[in-house]
């Protein structure tokens, strides 16, 4: 019911995941470069292990949380022997092209592989606010599915093991995307004098109505019709957002996390679709206008 697991890899990321595995009750076996970061974990009921050879055998599931694709194959390559057999989790954060890698030196080891992109920062893990992307082989989830439901919700993408990356990836380029919206928020009030502390409550109550947004453009994307349901046209658009930028350096707020946006808004007014909604825009970030 609660196979052991080995964790290797202790920075911020892996000594949480450690501790979630633990409070589930799961036996967990601990290893990390610098070896005193183990400290914390052994504290709290982890099994130390001398090297990660020790850390491989220990665990039915290996659970690598190491900082980029070279560090999990410095660790690991030495140890394909004993990781045969296993299910290997990498919730190391790698490009698509680096799982594919990865999977494909596993299954050339008799290493049963699934990648993990991990959705949550480390306080979040073990809570109801964490998800965590998997794809990789089927029966490698079916193994580690109840231990990696102690991390975080389990989000499977199917097998193609580059999948949870690239979700990952196009995941934190909205966040980036909003994050560099909020930051210019909080500088544009402040030069009403407004804290960040007092805007942030209205500002939160507005990024969570707009969440929203997602599923109507997705509509208007996957149907290729742009000028659907439309309730906000481009060319409105288009003359308030000039409004956001001259209002920025009026008020000494340098708008360049915005400009771009814009051109591209404008754009689409003088290509003659001024009447549709701004989700055209995606034609200019892409030549792919179908999944795969
Ligand atoms: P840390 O910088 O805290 O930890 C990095 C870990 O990698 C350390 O254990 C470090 O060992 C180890 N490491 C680096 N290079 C090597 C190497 N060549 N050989 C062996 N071990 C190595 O990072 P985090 O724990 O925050 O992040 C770990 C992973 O989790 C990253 O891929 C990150 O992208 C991902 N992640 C992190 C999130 C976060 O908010 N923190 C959120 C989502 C994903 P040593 O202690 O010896 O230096």
């Amino acid at each position: 019911l609660h196979p052991p697991v080995s964790v290797l890899g202790l920075g911020t990321m892996g000594t949480a995941l450690a501790t979630a595995l633990l409070g589930a009750g799961h036996p967990v076996t601990v290893w990390n470069r610098t070896q005193t970061k183990a400290d914390p974990v052994v504290a709290g009921g982890a099994a130390r292990a001398a090297d990660a050879a020790e850390a491989v055998r220990a665990g039915e599931i290996v659970l690598t949380c190491l900082l980029d694709h070279t560090s999990v194959h410095d660790v690991l390559d030495a140890h394909t022997g004993a990781l045969a057999g296993r299910v290997l989790v990498n919730v190391t954060n790698t490009m698509p092209e680096e799982s594919a890698e990865l999977a494909a030196w596993a299954a050339g080891h008799g290493i049963d592989f699934l990648d993990g992109g991990i959705m949550a920062v480390p306080p979040q893990i073990g809570t109801h606010e964490a998800f965590v992307l998997y794809s990789g082989s089927r029966r490698a989830l079916d193994t580690a599915r109840t231990a990696l439901a102690a991390l975080g919700d389990v989000r499977y993408l199917g097998t193609d093991p580059g999948m949870a990356a690239l979700q990952d990836m196009a995941l934190l380029s909205a966040m980036y995307g909003m994050y560099g919206g909020i930051l210019h928020a909080f500088a544009l009030v402040r030069t009403g004098g407004v804290s960040a502390r007092e805007f942030a409550p209205v500002l939160a109550r507005w990024l969570g109505g707009a969440s929203g947004l997602a599923v109507p453009t997705a509509e208007q994307i996957d149907d290729a019709d742009y000028a659907r349901d439309v309730t906000s046209n481009v060319t409105m658009q288009a003359a308030a957002y000039d409004g956001l930028c001259d209002l920025a350096r009026a008020r000494g707020v340098d708008p360049l996390l915005l400009e771009p946006f814009g051109g591209l808004l404008r754009r689409r007014v003088t290509e003659g679709h001024g009447h549709e909604d701004a989700t055209g825009v995606i034609d200019y970030l892409t030549t792919t206008t179908s999944p795969g």
